[in-house]
């Protein structure tokens, strides 16, 4: 008997009947004759309202305490889910991400699965129930409960489907599958079919919201082919699996775009060695992670050195890099989250020369200044300022020709997914 693993967003479970919906998508897998497990996230707006409670009490909660608050919001839907399922007539059982097994590092708030054990849900499906889990959350090596970020509870499911040997991760959300650009700011986003893993990744990473980065990278890793679909319909959504050669690489798939990073940067620090390894270090340290990273050219011995973190991480950045700049008797430090990391992505970049120069032209040609640009070989990012996100990445699609690129580049067999 094969292994389905689901997972089911918060606007998927959002309310009653939603909740009912879901219970009779799973019942239906379940009678097709597959050993079902689902991830479920918090109901709708529930973290959100939850962290928000926490702010009430106090401007800086224990990140402990976050914990164990937030991760009651998945606790509620999952167990709310077995109750919609026993309506039906079937047998359901919800675990919390401890009781599934799950094992994190000790950092609270954003911690890593380190292991799963997911012997209480192998058990319970071989009694033939239905095993839901709460997403997003684990039990550290310290026995605590922990989180996993934000959005996290796709990280459950791919490393659910991967622990029970499951063929696919199937994540239903709200919308039917991952965008060329979000749908909302370009009326002319495309669905896309399939996307490779090292695609899917630098999509995430560059602020697309369909899927977490992590668990990107975990179904990279581990090779869990993952089909992004909507829980309303039953449409064929987005299947991310490895590349292969019926998957032929368009040179751009996607535009995507972030508001939520801010721009460090400390001034006049000694440009010699070891002073880029003590600033990253004291980052590293508050566990805030660097995206972008510029070193402008020495001036009397001294440069600047600026970065992109998570704009949520800027009160941790703040006091990380004020005591190395006094640290270094740097010149200064400062911080602008009034940005926006625009990208462009696609394997097909890596054989097509000219991506950047048509990428920059037409930013140009708006007017647009760039304050940074990072490239890897399949994504070129530019921090631009974030009043000017909307038009730029409207202007960049059209460019693309991300509209038509079923047609024009995309011409891969289709049958074969
Ligand atoms: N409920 C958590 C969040 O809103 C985790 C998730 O939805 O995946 O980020
Ligand atoms: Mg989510």
């Amino acid at each position: 008997m094969s292994v389905v693993v689901q997972k089911y967003g918060g606007t998927s479970v959002a309310d009653a009947a939603r909740i009912g919906n879901v219970a009779r998508r799973i019942v239906a897998t379940f009678e097709q004759g597959h050993s079902v497990s689902a991830v479920v996230s918090a109901r709708g707006d529930t973290t959100d309202e939850l962290a928000e409670l926490a702010r009430e009490i106090t401007p800086d909660p224990p990140e402990r305490e976050m914990d164990m608050l937030l991760s009651a919001g998945e606790r509620i839907s999952c167990a709310l889910l077995a109750m919609a399922i026993h309506r039906l007539g079937y047998d359901a059982v919800s675990l919390t991400g401890s009781q599934a097994g799950i094992l994190t590092d000790t950092v609270h708030t954003k911690a890593r699965i380190l292991d799963i054990h997911p012997a209480r849900v192998q058990a319970a499906m071989d009694a033939g129930k239905i095993v839901l889990v709460a997403g997003f959350q684990g039990v550290s090596t310290e026995r605590d409960v922990t989180t996993l970020g934000r959005g996290g509870s796709d990280t459950t499911a791919v490393a659910l489907a991967h622990a029970l040997g499951a063929d696919v991760c199937e994540i239903y959300t709200d919308v039917d599958g991952v965008y060329t650009a979000n749908p909302s700011l370009v009326a002319k986003a495309r669905k896309i079919d399939h996307i490779s893993y090292d695609e899917m990744l630098e999509m995430a990473a560059a602020g697309a919201q369909v899927l977490a980065v992590r668990a990107v990278e975990y179904a990279r890793k581990y090779d869990i082919p993952i089909h992004v679909r909507s829980s309303f319909t039953d449409y064929d959504g987005t299947w991310v699996r490895e590349e292969d050669d019926a998957m032929e690489s368009p040179i751009i798939r996607a535009v995507t775009y972030t508001t939520d990073e801010a721009r460090v940067t400390v001034r006049g620090v000694p440009d010699q060695p070891g002073v880029a390894a003590m600033v990253f270090a004291a980052l590293a340290d508050a566990h805030v992670n660097v995206d972008m990273i510029i070193q402008n050219s020495s001036e009397e011995g001294h440069t600047d050195i600026s970065c992109t973190i998570p704009a949520e991480d800027s009160a941790a950045a703040d006091s990380a890099l004020h005591t190395v700049v006094a640290e270094l008797k740097a010149k200064g430090y400062s911080s602008n989250d009034g940005i926006a990391k625009v990208s462009v992505i696609g394997a097909g970049m890596r054989t097509n020369p000219g991506v950047a120069a048509l990428m920059f032209k037409t930013l140009a040609d708006l007017g647009i200044n760039l304050d940074m640009i990072s490239t890897s070989p399949i994504k070129i990012s530019a921090v631009i300022d974030k009043s000017r996100a909307d038009e730029a990445v409207r202007a960049l699609h059209d460019v693309f020709e991300l509209d038509d690129a079923g047609i024009r580049h995309d011409k891969a067999d289709r049958s074969s997914f």
